[in-house]
Formats: C-alpha cells, sequence, structure tokens
C-alpha cells in the first residue's frame, strides 16, 4: 500500500467575496430545499418518472424508496450532509456571478482534508514573505462541523450504546478525509466502527423494533461514504442497503434525500414554479436559490426537448451534457457531446440525461502539486463547495447550518473531474 499527499494548489486562489458570501448564506435555503424534496413523495415520482424508464441504477434506488415507504418510515430522526458546489461565471461585462454546479446529497467529501488547506497556504505565504495576507485566510473547520451534525443525530436517536457506522468503500482512497471526521466523534465519546455493504450483508440484522445490529452492536447513525454509483453495488449490496434503508437508524442520507440531489431533480427545480411549489412561504429563500442557477434543460421526449437538443448538437460549446452520474469524469463536452446527442437525440434513452449551460469562469495561474507530477504552473480555475449539515426530528428542524467551504482548482484543459477523479487539487480561497 502506498501513502501520497492530497494534491494542492501551490498558493491560494482568489475568491470574489461577495460571491463567496453569497453562497454561504444561500446554504441555509438548500438545506430546507433538499430536505423538503426528500419528503415529496409525489414530486420525486413525477420528476424521476421519465428517468427511471431508461437507468437503471435510479429506478433501483427509487424501488427501494417506494417499498420503505410501503412498509412505513422506522426512521424518525434525518441528518443531511451535503455540498452545494459553484463557479464564478464571467459575463460578457466581465462581471463573475455566482452558478451552482450540482448539490451533492450523499457522500459529499472533503471536509476533513480541507479542515488542514488554510494552514498550509498559510504557511507558503509567510515563507514568501506575506504574513498579512497569510493571516487573512479564513478559519475553516468541516471535519469539527460534520461531526457535530452527526453528533446531534446520534443523541436525538437516543441510545448511549449505540455506534456511528462510516459505510465506506472496498477499496478506500480517501480514508484519511474519512478519519477526520472519525476523530471529532471520538473525541465527544461517540464510537465510529467502519464498514463495508458487503460486512452489512454478512453480519447486519434488524430486531424487531427495526433497530440495526452490525456483530451484535447497535447502530445509531449510518454515515455513507460509499453507495452513489452503479460499481458500488451488486446483488449483495443492493440487498444490504435495503436492509439499511429499512432500519430505525438515521441515514445520512436517508434514500429519498439521495434522490433529492439527482441532476434530473435539479433540472426541475430550474423550471418555473417548481421552488414556489416545494416551498411555500419561503419567497426570500426562493430568490436566493433561483439566483444561483444557470440554465438548465429537460431532454425529455417531446418538442421542448427536440429543440434544445438540435440547439445543442448546432452549438455544443454552449452546453454540458450530464446524466445521472455522481463522481466526476461523466458529462460530455464539445464535439463529443454532439455526436453522443446526434446518436440519441430521436431515442428514449435521451431521457436519462439533462442539458446544462457551460459556466465560463476567468482563469487564473497557479501550480497544481500532485505526487510524482511534474511541477509546472498552469491555467486553472476553481470551484467552490459549501458544506450543508441539518438534522431533523419528525417535523421539526433541530439544526440547520453551514459548514465550511471547499475549494478545488483544476487546469482549464480538464473540462469535468474532481480530486478523487485526480484532476482537481485542494486549494484555500483568498477573498477580493
Ligand atoms: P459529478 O456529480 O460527477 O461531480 P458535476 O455536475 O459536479 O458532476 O460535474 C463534474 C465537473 O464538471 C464539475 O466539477 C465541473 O468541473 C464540470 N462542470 C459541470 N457542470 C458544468 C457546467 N455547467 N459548466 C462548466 N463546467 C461544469
Ligand atoms: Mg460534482
Amino acid at each position: 500500500q502506498v501513502v501520497n499527499y492530497a494534491p494542492f494548489t501551490l498558493l491560494p486562489s482568489a475568491v470574489p467575496g461577495a460571491l463567496f458570501e453569497q453562497a454561504y448564506a444561500v446554504q441555509q435555503d438548500f438545506n430546507l430545499l433538499v430536505d423538503a424534496i426528500s419528503q415529496n413523495k409525489e414530486f420525486l415520482e413525477r420528476t424521476l418518472a421519465s428517468t427511471i424508464k431508461v437507468d437503471d441504477f435510479t429506478a433501483r434506488l427509487f424501488r427501494i424508496h417506494v417499498q420503505v415507504l410501503e412498509e412505513g418510515l422506522a426512521q424518525s430522526v434525518f441528518l443531511g450532509i451535503n455540498r452545494s458546489d459553484y463557479m464564478f461565471d464571467c459575463g460578457v461585462d466581465g462581471t463573475p456571478a455566482l452558478k451552482q454546479i450540482e448539490i451533492n446529497t450523499i457522500a459529499a467529501s472533503f471536509g476533513g482534508l480541507t479542515s488542514r488547506t488554510a494552514a498550509v497556504h498559510g504557511r507558503v505565504l509567510k515563507v514568501l514573505g506575506k504574513s498579512e495576507e497569510a493571516s487573512r485566510l479564513l478559519p475553516n473547520n468541516p471535519s469539527e462541523e460534520l461531526a457535530l451534525g452527526i453528533a446531534k443525530a446520534w443523541e436525538l436517536y437516543g441510545s448511549q450504546s449505540a455506534v456511528v457506522m462510516f459505510l465506506v468503500e472496498e477499496a478506500q482512497r480517501n480514508i484519511f478525509d474519512q478519519r477526520c471526521v472519525e476523530n471529532e466523534l471520538w473525541n465527544r465519546n461517540i464510537r465510529v466502527i467502519r464498514k463495508r455493504f458487503r460486512d452489512v450483508f454478512e453480519k447486519g440484522s434488524l430486531d424487531d423494533a427495526k433497530r440495526l445490529y452490525m456483530d451484535g452492536q447497535e447502530v445509531a447513525v449510518v454515515y455513507y461514504r460509499e453507495g452513489y454509483v452503479p460499481k458500488n453495488y451488486d446483488q449483495q449490496n443492493w440487498e444490504a442497503r435495503l436492509l439499511l434503508e429499512r432500519s430505525r437508524a438515521v441515514k445520512c442520507p436517508d434514500i429519498a434525500t439521495q434522490l433529492a440531489g439527482t441532476k434530473k431533480v435539479q433540472q426541475e427545480l430550474s423550471q418555473p414554479g417548481t421552488l414556489e411549489r416545494l416551498l411555500p412561504g419561503h419567497a426570500e429563500a426562493v430568490a436566493r436559490i433561483r439566483a444561483t442557477f444557470a440554465g438548465l434543460y429537460s431532454l425529455d421526449l417531446g418538442e421542448e426537448g427536440d429543440k434544445i437538443a438540435a440547439t445543442a448538437i448546432a452549438d455544443p460549446d454552449r452546453f454540458v451534457l450530464k446524466p445521472q452520474r455522481e463522481g466526476g469524469g461523466n458529462n460530455l463536452y464539445g464535439e463529443e457531446l454532439r455526436q453522443v446527442l446526434e446518436k440519441i437525440r430521436d431515442s428514449p434513452e435521451r431521457t436519462s440525461y439533462i442539458l446544462m449551460d457551460k459556466i465560463k469562469p476567468q482563469p487564473a495561474m497557479n501550480y497544481l502539486l500532485r505526487a510524482h507530477s511534474p511541477l509546472r504552473v498552469s491555467e486553472c480555475i476553481s470551484e467552490l463547495g459549501i458544506f450543508g449539515v441539518y438534522v431533523r426530528q419528525g417535523k421539526e428542524m433541530v439544526m440547520n447550518k453551514a459548514a465550511g467551504h471547499l475549494l478545488r482548482t483544476k487546469a482549464i484543459e480538464h473540462a469535468d473531474g474532481g480530486v478523487a477523479a485526480g484532476v482537481a487539487v485542494l486549494d484555500t480561497p483568498y477573498l477580493v
């Protein structure tokens, strides 16, 4: 086994202060929205209807969602940990605007490692004789904030002896990110176990009250750091997922909240009237949320879908074509977008994708430091993520917070891909 340092920029990157504040200010609204969607069976059913006909992965998740609702939810405490990602779109007059790329409602990562990056960049600036600039880097500790959410859910679950279970991948490349959060829980005397779906399949069980047990230990909270891509599942893993979803344990996220994070839902949210219906009586929150939306378009069969498909084929550089996948490296751009869309334009398969306006940030120069990679200056763009944490007990929100930030930077030649995909690196915002 090999341990490498996590990749990072040599220098912090400039981020417009006003947009940074805007991103923080809208996070509680996004928490409310995701939570509202997760409780709205009709909305999920209607929005995902065309998608689940052609996308087997979303369909399987959806079936579990329906099944647990039909059986009656045993879970009464809900914990959401999400990360809303943005880029700074450069308008025609050069003014940057905050535009959401997506919101991640499952396994949103790098809250742990990014709790350390400000210190790294602070040191670099000091070495360069820039102590004044170093002192302006903002404190940022998502590790602790995420752990406080997990701890709250654990407490409300109400069993002192129950544990928190991190559900992790078979081969774990990002373990230290998770350990940062785990350590914060141990510091609060909450026991943490790390298990895979396979362990749950072999050793997990429910008692009569649907309490979840692993190896005889009661589990209060299941924190998924896996389970968001098809390759995470074989038949046994699907059975394990169903067992977890049926249980009384607090799932972070429950399967409805995972579905709330699909690209199809994101696209539907941009339709006129949708936000208002999901968040009645929250006009200001709706306005703050809508201000962050880029153009999003449905490829459902019909006139509207035909029209936007034709527009994208004629001018592919204006758009990004997105399937219902997470984890980076799945989107299509430029010539590839044109070819794929031409192939599927008259087939139902096109409804498994959405189209999005391509966001065009202003590049800046930086060094991307990666183990075993040569050092050279690159033209880079950054993506800002804001973590959100909320806890709901029954109908009552008992915690709703913005929980720190993540800045990831990549060379402009890569259209797609995050840190885990080996494209982006960890960064620290320097507000300007
Ligand atoms: P995933 O779920 O795979 O992370 P994203 O929607 O976050 O999917 O897209 C992956 C990456 O593609 C983003 O991190 C960003 O770099 C790029 N990207 C996505 N949408 C856009 C867009 N509308 N404009 C420009 N780049 C985008
Ligand atoms: Mg993403």
